[in-house]
This record gives C-alpha cells, sequence and structure tokens, in this order.
C-alpha cells in the first residue's frame, strides 16, 4: 500500500454558507465550489491548502453521519484522509492485518473520488479515509 499525502481534513460545520468565511476571509483560501453526495447526506466544499486541501462537510439531513457526529461532538476535525495509490489494493491489505473497516468496497466521494473509510477502534479514534483520485 503506498500513501501519497494527506489529502483532506474533513471538517464537520453546522452550516458552509456561515461557516466558511473564516476559512475564506480570514485564512485567505479559496472556495472551489459546493457539492453534494446524496448517498451520504453531506455536502461538501473544497478550499486547497497547498498539495492538500480542507473539506468543509455539512449535513442535507437531520440523521446523517454529520449531523449526529455534530450532535455528538460539536463542530470540528470529523476525518482525516490519505491520499492512496491504489485503494482496491490498501483495503485488501489492511484487511490482511486485521484492521477495522467501515467500508469493505471504496464507495463514491465528492470530485469523483472512490473513499474508503476505516474503523475508529483501529486508529485511536481518528476517522480515516483513504481515497483515491
Ligand atoms: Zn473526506
Amino acid at each position: 500500500m503506498k500513501i501519497l499525502k494527506i489529502d483532506h481534513l474533513g471538517i464537520a460545520v453546522s452550516s458552509i454558507d456561515e461557516k466558511k468565511n473564516f476559512w475564506t476571509d480570514a485564512l485567505g483560501l479559496n472556495l472551489e465550489g459546493t457539492e453534494t453526495v446524496e448517498e451520504q447526506k453531506v455536502t461538501t466544499a473544497f478550499l486547497p491548502v497547498g498539495e492538500s486541501e480542507v473539506e468543509l462537510l455539512e449535513s442535507t439531513s437531520k440523521d446523517g453521519p454529520i449531523a449526529k457526529y455534530i450532535e455528538k461532538r460539536g463542530e470540528g476535525i470529523q476525518h482525516v484522509a490519505f491520499r492512496v495509490e491504489n485503494i482496491e489494493q490498501a483495503l485488501s491489505e489492511l484487511k490482511e492485518k486485521g484492521i477495522a473497516l467501515i467500508d469493505q468496497t471504496p464507495r463514491k466521494g465528492a470530485g469523483g473520488a472512490k473513499i474508503a473509510f476505516l474503523h475508529p477502534k483501529a486508529t485511536s479514534g481518528v476517522l480515516v479515509e483513504l481515497c483515491e483520485r
């Protein structure tokens, strides 16, 4: 398995519209538009930071994973995403190593990426996303 870089930090916010100003105005990052991924009940906004990005995540529904996260822990960093060269290979390698996975096979993420989440019980409580683009 080859990890290429930290692809993005996923940050849960109650509203992209209301919370984006810190990232755009105060930090001067560029918001490249938003995208809704219906299967995950989430709207995402990507803001490039050098080689990586900040991903703001807003729930599209009260029972979505981001809504539940904010209810439990408040807004904040929800996941760390590593870009891998080959996501299928990475998942099968992790499975062989006995790492608990949320996604056994990749699913579709924002921007046409293939993504998969590892289980936080395997990662000291950090939700880790693998992504391939
Ligand atoms: Zn992500």
